[in-house]
């Protein structure tokens, strides 16, 4: 029996819709308070604001205070 079914899939079992990347829950925390109907990972996110990975952190513990998990 081969445990790579279970080494790919992520901790939340979600895929970002847009480049099929790991999406955490601190990305879905993000999809849901910034209403990404589709999970989404925070580069996407990133890319569909046009803001930096840091800008976008910020932005999320300032107006939302959602911060990403320690180690990310
Ligand atoms: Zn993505």
């Amino acid at each position: 029996m081969s445990k790579s079914v279970f080494e790919k899939t992520p901790e939340s079992g979600r895929f970002c819709v847009k480049c099929g990347g790991e999406v955490n829950g601190f990305e879905l925390r993000c999809n849901r308070t910034l209403s990404f109907k589709e999970p989404t990972c925070e580069a996407c996110m990133c890319k569909a604001y046009d803001i930096s990975r840091e800008y976008f952190r910020q932005s999320m513990e300032a107006r939302f205070e959602i911060t990403p998990c320690i180690g990310l």
